[in-house]
């Protein structure tokens, strides 16, 4: 048993014995499912991943428009072929990202994995299974400030190795099955000024050239983030993985904004 699989196994039993009750609501979680993702199934149910028209471009729900929302009409179309979101970033939706960003609930990744897994059914089975998913890098020196990788969590909980072990594995947890796709961490960010305080133009600018690939880049590609604001991050990291040799990138964000 290598080093990697007891931590798992290790980090497996403590989810299961000392769950700290519901992210959402706090109530004491009734059995290993409800452990797993953090969440009891009553909130579990107030996150699914609905299915209303969706702009082609960034993800985003659309609301009267077709095809693409008002703002990707408006800029230079992104380097990646679609965006998938799951969530906005409001109310309840903004409390499960502080949850497990802030919150030491960091069972939730469970819950987001799998939800992330959910958008591969958009995709005709044998193309779903030959994606590869690549994690947005995080800017350097962050991992420092917040002491976690969040991105890399994530990344942790959709490779195959840990969804088969340990032994209760969650494939008996969750029924929904979706494809185990590698994770491909081929992508390096070089240190630039935080996005937040800057403007759609800015932040393109700022992360012209700043993220760079260290590796071998996969074919197909599905690249994740946590939150997608003017989606010029995850357009930075699809036109490297472009460079690199990849024919398609797909962008999946857990929230937008
Ligand atoms: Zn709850
Ligand atoms: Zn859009």
């Amino acid at each position: 048993m290598g080093m990697r699989r007891i931590s798992q196994t290790l980090a497996f039993i403590q989810e299961c014995l000392f769950p700290g009750g519901c992210a959402l609501c706090g109530q004491t979680l009734l059995d290993g499912e409800e452990a797993w993702y953090g969440l009891c199934r009553r909130c579990q149910a107030l996150f699914p991943v609905d299915r209303e028209p969706r702009c082609s471009s960034c993800g985003r729900p659309l609301i009267s428009e077709q095809g693409l929302c008002l703002p990707c009409r408006e800029r230079e179309p992104f380097h990646f072929d679609g965006g998938f979101v799951l969530y906005p970033y409001t109310g309840k939706y903004r409390e499960l990202l502080k949850a497990y960003k802030f919150g030491n609930f960091r069972t939730l990744g469970n819950f987001f994995a799998r939800r992330m897994g959910e958008i591969l059914s958009r995709f005709p089975p044998e193309e779903a299974s030959s994606f590869q998913w690549v994690p947005v890098p995080p800017r350097p020196g962050k991992i420092r400030k917040t002491g976690w990788d969040q991105a890399d969590y994530l990344a942790k909980r959709l490779e195959p190795q840990y969804t088969r072990t340990p032994a209760r594995s969650p494939q008996r947890v969750s029924p929904v099955s979706t494809p185990c796709l590698p994770v491909c961490r081929c992508l390096k960010r070089l240190s630039s000024k935080t996005q937040k305080a800057l403007n759609r133009e800015d932040r393109k600018r700022n992360m012209k050239g700043r993220i760079i690939c260290v590796k071998a880049v996969p074919r197909r590609a599905l690249l994740f983030d946590d939150v997608i604001t003017t989606g010029s991050t995850l357009d930075a990291c699809a036109e490297a993985l472009r460079e690199g040799g990849a024919e398609k990138v797909y962008a999946v964000s857990l929230f937008y904004d």
